[in-house]
């Protein structure tokens, strides 16, 4: 029998991409499936960023390169950075990722372990809980409410924060519920922790692009106080649909940079060089393509939040952010995992239960409008029909 640590019975994964296997399955035997369950834009990477990578392969950059990435890269993201949030980063306190998730892994490892609480979204990105768990530090769910528009409380936040807690993460513009946090909560937020100066804030920016409706992003580099205890997470993966690039940045304050820094040296040496080149072009290039991206997405937005409205036993609240809408199915009597699962398998159209997320996520799926207008108009023609012709499960 091997003796594995038994962190291994206590990590999780993101259901999202059992959701996606199995409709692959379905589809390749033959069957029409839609699929709201992804949480990836169905858009390619703009050619100018693939022309980037291409050159930089004919150019010779083959090789390893610096563990926290090129500079020219890093001084991207701190320009971009500065250009969009007049934020001061030095590109010393950029490090450049292998996509976004590893920065939620490495600063979960940096601040877990039995004894240690670490806050995180709840109904949220299903890695928190599970790096937490894995870790052995105590997982203390935030909670996200439909009625406060899916949006963070900064006073429910701070009243979980005990002398044990070592992490809080933060995400919005959010996944799955499509939350964006308004700026007053967020001041309000930052004020209090004040009172909380042990506390490490990590805040998943990552859809930070993809705000409607006039909403202007807050980004938590803009507060001072926070700035030497703030890890900020972000990349390349939504904003420029580049997911399969595995690309993204984090910017880690005083001592992590260094412990990130080594991380990196043991985990992956560095990010694969044609991607840093393409990160370069989406940074500094045209970016007219993700903002059209951007402007879809919103068109979309519309039409699922209108027709899962009129779906029997559905409200939906409109989501402000990011590309998913969080449906409240809790009137149609069925539980939303088995929801999503006698939907997919009885009419082809996959979305994500939202237990999946979270304890918080009962009663809700998530519905990803990544996907194009007229298959959103289908998939939601088949959801009306079955939830008017079958009885809930
Ligand atoms: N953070 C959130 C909230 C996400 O939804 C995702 C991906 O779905 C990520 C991070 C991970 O991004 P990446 O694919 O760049 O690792």
């Amino acid at each position: 029998m091997l003796r594995t640590v038994a962190a291994f019975d206590r990590i999780g994964e993101e259901n999202a991409f059992a959701v996606l296997a199995r409709a692959t399955e379905l589809a390749s035997q033959g069957r029409d499936i839609i699929n709201l369950g992804i949480g990836q834009p169905d858009f390619r990477t703009p050619d100018h960023i693939v022309e980037a990578a291409v050159k930089a392969l004919r150019d010779g950059h083959h090789g390893y390169t610096p563990s926290v990435g090129i500079k020219p890269l890093r001084e991207a993201v701190a320009a971009d950075l500065h250009k969009r949030f007049k934020v001061n980063v030095s590109p010393d306190e950029v490090m450049i990722m292998p996509g976004g998730k590893p920065t939620m892994f490495m600063s979960i490892l940096m601040f877990g372990e039995p004894g240690a609480d670490i806050l995180y979204p709840d109904p949220g990105f299903p890695i928190y809980r599970s790096m937490i768990e894995f870790t052995g530090a105590n997982p203390i769910p935030v909670p996200v409410r439909e009625e406060n528009g899916f949006a963070f409380s900064a006073e429910e936040t701070l009243k979980l924060i005990t002398p044990r807690t070592r992490l809080l993460i933060l995400n919005s513009p959010a996944n799955p519920t499509g939350g964006v946090t308004p700026k007053p909560e967020v001041d309000k937020l930052v004020a209090g922790l004040a009172r909380h100066p042990d506390v490490c804030v990590m805040s998943d920016e990552i859809y930070d692009h993809m705000v409607y409706d006039g909403e202007q992003h807050v980004c938590l580099l803009t507060y001072p106080s926070i700035r030497d205890r703030l890890i900020l997470l972000n990349g390349w993966s939504k904003t420029y649909a580049m997911t399969g690039w595995r690309l993204g940045y984090a910017i880690w304050p005083g001592k992590l940079y260094d412990y990130a820094r080594k991380l990196a040296v043991n985990l992956h040496s560095c990010v694969n060089a044609p991607a840093q080149y393409a990160g370069i072009a989406a940074l500094t290039g045209p970016q007219g393509p993700a903002e059209n991206m951007v402007a879809e997405f919103d068109r979309r937005r519309k039409v699922v939040v209108e027709g899962l409205n009129k779906l029997p036993g559905v409200s939906c609240a409109t989501p402000k952010g990011a590309f998913y809408a969080f449906p409240n199915i809790k009137r149609t009597g069925w539980k939303a995992k088995a929801l999503a699962s006698t939907l997919l398998e009885e009419t082809g159209v996959a979305v994500v239960g939202g237990p999946d997320f979270g304890i918080l996520g009962e009663g809700y799926v998530r519905v990803s409008y990544a996907n194009s207008t007229e298959n959103i108009l289908k998939a939601l023609e088949r959801m009306r029909s079955f939830l008017a012709s079958r009885k809930a499960a």
